[in-house]
Order: C-alpha cells, then structure tokens, then sequence
C-alpha cells in the first residue's frame, strides 16, 4: 500500500484532548499511515530529537506528547520549577517534521475521580525507586495511559533513563499494550555529559564539572572490562564523583542489564552488564549509564 508522504516542515498539529488525539491518529490511519510515538516532559534538546528520528524511522507520522507529569514528582522535587517551552519544543518538533503533537492539560491526564495507578514491583524497586519512591508509579501510569490514549505503533524511549526504560517495556508486555517499545541511545553533549532538560539547571562552573559523571562510569566500564573487581571499582568511581564536587551520591550501581538486579561485589564481571549512576552536583540529580560487556 502507498504510505502518504511523512510530514514535512509545516507546523504540526496540536491536540490537547484524547478525542481530538484520537481522531487524529485514526486520520493518519485511514489514510494508511502509522504512529510512532514518543512522550515527553517537553524542554526538548536533541536527545529528545533523536527519539523523533527513530520514531519517523519506524513509522508514516511522528507523534509527540509534552506533558509534566505531577504523578511522577515527590512533593519537595522541582515540579514547579521544571522548564515549560512549549512555543520553542513545537518549532523544534517542526523543523523535525513531527506531524502531530499532544499537550493535555493535567485535568485531562487526571481528571477529578481518578485514583486509579500502575505499579510495577521488581525492576522498579531498587536504583530509582529507592531515591524516588514516588517516581516510577507516576511515569508507569502516564505511560500507560499514554500508550492507551495513542493506540501507537511504536513508542520510542531514551536508554538515558535505563531503568524506566526496563520498567515501560515490562508494563507493555504485562497488560497486553500492543505499541512496540524501542529503545534508542543516550544522546551526549561534546564533552559526554548525556542531554537532559535538568542540565539547563546547572551553572556553567557546575556545568563544566558535571563531566565528572560520565567520566566516572566510562572508568569504571574499563575497569570491569579490564577483569576488575566490581566492588572497589565502584569505590574508585564514587571517589572521582566526591573529588568533582558531587554529593551526595545516590548510587553508583553495577546491574543485570534487564532485572536491574545488583551483581556480586566480590567479584569480576561474568556476563554483560548496566552501570547506573545518580549523583547530585549543586542541588541538581544528574542520572548516567553505561552498557558492559566483560
Ligand atoms: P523527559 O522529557 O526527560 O521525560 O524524556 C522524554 C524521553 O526522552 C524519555 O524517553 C527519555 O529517556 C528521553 N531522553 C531524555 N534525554 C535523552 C538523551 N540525552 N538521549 C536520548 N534520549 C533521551
């Protein structure tokens, strides 16, 4: 069948309800399109834009979703500070050929009486979950109801959040939701400091020590590929973090890939492996990871 042309520059279309999302999505698909899908918090950088492409590389029409999600903030955590641009994440989006943009307002998401919510026990228990108990019950019920909401094809998100990515791709498979979940790398500025909205919250002499993160956990990468001892590679990466002015660290972690289960400290690696890191530089979360394969 003759898919119609993806999108070109014109400006995407904005829907804030799900039945105006909805009928556009179902548009798209009596014209014999398909959806790729891809949420966000909106502040969009490039990282966000690289889950455009592969989106427009799965599917006719991309699909984007801006929306601050509360559920997913503790009440002492930057909910209200967090960046809002939605006029500049909507040029961007054009300049990128998204077709069509979704930007509900909270009443829509949680509409008075809904009390209802997605938990996900296992891979959302340690890490994350630990630091942010509320974190992963609010983004597995937006995503949820996201996926819900777009009937997409494909929905893409970033490996930079590794550990939502495995909690997503286990709700998907659990309650039957038919959108394919992908994964696409942690896109990273020049010096290796992976893109994040939060970055915008760092001064520039924070933002210039900030490379202390990635740094550490490439270290520690060719420690353990190295044959090294998990546990004082660890200690070694803990000890760049506090000597770049981090701190307090959360963790610096050495996991099954999927389970996010902790490896044994007492010895080298024996099989492939994610190193996950959280640390804290003047007031603001920087989270990292890195794949390894011993
Ligand atoms: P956020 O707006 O931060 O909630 O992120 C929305 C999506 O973008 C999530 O799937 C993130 O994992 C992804 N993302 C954020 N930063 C990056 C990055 N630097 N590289 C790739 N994907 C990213």
């Amino acid at each position: 069948m003759t898919q119609p042309p993806r999108s070109s520059s014109a400006p995407p279309l904005i829907v804030r309800s799900i039945a105006d999302l909805r009928a556009a999505v179902a548009r798209i698909r009596a014209a014999g399109g398909t959806i790729g899908f891809v949420p966000t918090m909106g502040a969009l950088h490039d990282g966000h834009l690289a889950l455009v492409r592969a989106a427009q590389a799965e599917a006719s029409h991309a699909l984007v979703s801006i929306f601050v999600n509360p559920a997913q903030f503790a009440p002492h955590e930057d909910l209200d500070r967090y960046p809002r641009t939605e006029a500049a994440d909507v040029a961007r989006l054009a300049e990128a050929g998204c077709a069509l943009v979704y930007a509900p307002a909270v009443a829509e998401m949680y509409p008075p009486g809904a009390v209802t919510r997605v938990r996900v026990p296992g891979v959302s228990a340690p890490l994350e979950g630990q630091f942010r108990p509320h974190f992963f019950e609010g983004v597995a019920t937006v995503v949820t109801k996201l996926l819900i909401q777009a009937g997409a094809d494909v929905a893409v998100f970033g490996e930079k959040d590794w550990q939502q990515l495995q909690v997503i791709r286990r709700l998907a498979a659990d309650l039957d939701i038919p959108t394919r979940i992908i994964g696409a790398p942690t896109e990273r500025d020049t010096d290796g400091l992976a893109l994040s909205s939060r970055n915008a919250y760092l001064s520039p002499e924070a933002r210039a020590r900030a490379v202390a993160l990635p740094q550490a956990l490439l270290a520690l990468k060719a420690d353990l590929e190295s044959g090294a001892v998990v546990g004082p590679s660890v200690a070694r990466a803990l000890a760049a973090l506090a000597a770049a002015g981090f701190g307090p660290v959360d963790y610096v972690a050495v996991c099954e890939p999927h389970t996010l289960e902790a490896l044994p400290d007492d010895a080298p690696l024996a099989g492939p492996a994610r190193l996950l890191a959280a640390a804290w530089l003047d007031g603001t979360r920087l989270i990292d990871n890195l794949g390894v394969a011993p």
